[in-house]
């Protein structure tokens, strides 16, 4: 099986458009969505209709959440938390029922998907560390712990016989092509793909994972977009311009 792992799509329509585009060439037999779809860009709606057409299995995000009330966006900073009440704003009836649809994990073959840590899905915590990683990747009942939230494409391994991490890839360069030990391995893995709509690596292309079951290779791969037109229509929203300009950057 042939997987496309997207995460932090945040409303950038570009964006996804052209990762949709790049995966159109790669023969993709399932979607997944690690959450966050909606949020800061400035089509929440078109990119929610996108997923559910192509039937992507999708998790919520905490701006998901936030969307629909079942977060309070006093845990926001100011920009995110503006971000939250113009998205509300923009969703109708069966946008806003089908993010209420969404589950805080999914399971699906070797994977589990979720948008912060398994450990307390519903907290959406970090996992930026080796530490933080293990505590996903005890709890999950399946070998690959799919992750989103940072925005920072990441993988780790860890060796559950001998109970310690034995790679963390974070340079794209390793990235582009990482052989993973499924089927009977003792390894457990938790990755992160990076963000579609707003990378934060200092990257500013849209992020994404390709896992080929078969041949038990992961690439995360980057799509240029339109950046340009995505920041012009954040700024005719009335949105807060930092929220256009760190496209650019990728920060
Ligand atoms: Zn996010």
């Amino acid at each position: 099986m042939r997987y496309a792992v997207l995460s932090d799509i945040h409303g950038n329509l570009e964006a996804l458009n052209s990762v949709m585009e790049h995966l159109a060439l790669e023969r993709i037999d399932r979607y997944f969505c690690l959450g966050d779809v909606v949020g800061y860009g400035a089509n929440p709606s078109e990119c929610l209709n996108r997923l559910i057409e192509i039937k992507a299995l999708i998790v919520a995000g905490n701006h998901d959440y936030a969307c629909l009330g079942k977060l309070q966006i006093s845990w926001f900073n100011n920009s995110a938390r503006e971000a939250v009440i113009w998205t509300r704003g923009q969703l109708g009836f069966s946008e806003l029922d089908n993010l209420r649809k969404l589950p805080l994990t999914a399971t699906e073959g070797a994977f589990t998907l979720v948008h912060g840590s398994l450990k307390r899905p519903q907290r959406f915590e970090y996992i930026h560390d080796a530490a933080q990683a293990i505590d996903s990747i005890r709890v999950c009942k399946t070998q690959v712990c799919l992750v989103g939230h940072t925005h920072v494409p990441v993988l780790f391994e860890y060796d559950k016989q001998k109970r310690l991490i034995t790679r963390v890839m974070t340079r794209s360069e390793e990235l582009k092509e990482v052989s993973v030990l499924l089927k009977g391995s003792a390894f457990g893995y938790v990755i992160n793909p990076g963000s579609v709509g707003q990378p934060r690596d200092g990257d500013p292309r849209a992020s994404y994972a390709v896992f080929d079951t078969e041949h038990n290779l992961l690439r995360i791969c980057r799509a240029e977009y339109d950046i340009s037109t995505a920041q012009e229509k954040i700024r005719e929203t009335g949105l807060p311009s930092f929220l256009a300009d760190r496209l650019a950057i990728g920060r």
